[in-house]
């Protein structure tokens, strides 16, 4: 049993009592949330989300990001998957160094209290607590064993109140407040073949993921693709690739929408997976980016044969006004 606060999004007093729902954006859109109501109503106060159609509406879901309580309700939630042994803090970091990836893209490293710990599983992301009491979501994009600096990888949003203000002066020294490790996006090692997808700056969980795999020694295949509109958007390609270049198990494939450099696919990069593989019934599939994306995937995959819990995913989604 939850109490929830009329004006309280379902999710957020799960979340806050300790259950831990799927979710991803809490904006609506991806999906994520998506349960069952049993019995009772709910409202959305900015309307039916994107994330749901009216056929689901009428078969009984809701989206429990943006859903208000009417009354008492009894929701049956998809599975709750535990993840393990992080505990979530809010904690002041310093902003240690700030260096540009791309046009666009800022990599920071956040230096924590010292007596802190901060434990997370690779893929998780962290809120930024801005002083209006709103957040913004950022994924790690380190992995966990190399935690003494949190690496983040923010791609500016044009007139976006918190990236704009990041990528227009240095920040270095700046301090900032956090919260997290949150959400449900983590990689788990398994003996089967891995898809990583990612796009644009979905490449920062993807990288933690990657990292993670590769340095503990998985003995599973890895395929990489990493899409963006040109080259300078794949900054760390040739990280990448040497990474390639020393573990045999890891194959990346780079895939540009607006350029053709001669080296990268040309085209989307969902689209080159399914042209690389016809049958994916065989494979886990992580994917990061831009909600386009994620709904392509989530659209095209699974008829190809993708288990439905074989497919784990983040959308980089806005935050909600
Ligand atoms: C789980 C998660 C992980 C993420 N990880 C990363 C990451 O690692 N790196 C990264 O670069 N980004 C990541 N993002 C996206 C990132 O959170 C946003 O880009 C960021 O919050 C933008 O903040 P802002 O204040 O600059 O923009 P905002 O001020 O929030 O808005 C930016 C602009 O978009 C418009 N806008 C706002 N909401 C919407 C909407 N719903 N639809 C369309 N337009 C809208 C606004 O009018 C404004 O012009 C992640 C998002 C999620 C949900």
């Amino acid at each position: 049993m939850v109490q929830v606060a009329a004006e309280t999004a379902i999710l957020d007093a799960a979340l806050a009592a300790g259950l831990n729902l799927p979710h991803s954006c809490k904006s609506g859109h991806c999906g994520s949330c998506r349960a069952r109501l049993v019995s009772g109503a709910v409202t959305y106060p900015s309307g039916r989300p994107l994330g749901i159609t009216a056929d689901e509406e009428a078969a009984g879901l809701a989206l429990l990001c943006q859903a208000r309580a009417t009354g008492e309700l009894v929701v049956e939630a998809r599975v709750i998957r535990h993840v393990t042994d992080v505990e979530i803090k809010t904690l002041p970091c310093r902003i240690e160094t700030s260096e540009r990836l791309a046009p666009d893209v800022l990599r920071l490293a956040l230096r924590l209290p010292a007596i802190e710990t901060f434990s997370f599983q690779p893929g998780q992301y962290l809120d930024v607590l801005l002083d209006d009491g709103r957040r913004r979501s950022f994924s790690i994009a380190s992995p966990p064993h190399d935690a003494a600096r949190l690496e983040l990888h923010v791609r500016r949003v044009p007139g976006g109140g918190f990236t704009d203000r990041l990528l227009a002066h240095d920040v270095a020294g700046e301090l900032l407040r956090i919260e997290g490790p949150i959400g449900q996006f983590v990689y788990v090692d398994a003996p089967s073949p891995v898809i990583f997808v990612a796009g644009g700056t979905g490449y920062a969980p993807v990288k933690s993921m990657l990292r993670h795999a590769l340095e503990c020694g998985t003995a599973r295949d890895i395929v990489f693709y990493w899409g963006a509109r040109t080259t300078v958007d794949l900054y760390e390609a040739a990280t990448v690739r040497g990474w390639a270049a020393r573990h045999p198990r890891l194959a990346f494939t780079g895939v540009l929408s607006d350029a053709d450099d001669g080296v990268a696919e040309h085209g989307l990069v969902h689209e080159a997976v399914l042209a690389r593989h016809p049958d994916l019934s065989a494979f886990d599939v992580y994917a990061a980016g831009p909600p386009a994306m994620i709904e392509a995937i989530r659209a095209s995959f699974p008829a190809r044969g993708l288990a439905p819990g074989r497919l784990h995913f983040d959308s980089f989604d806005y935050a909600p006004r």
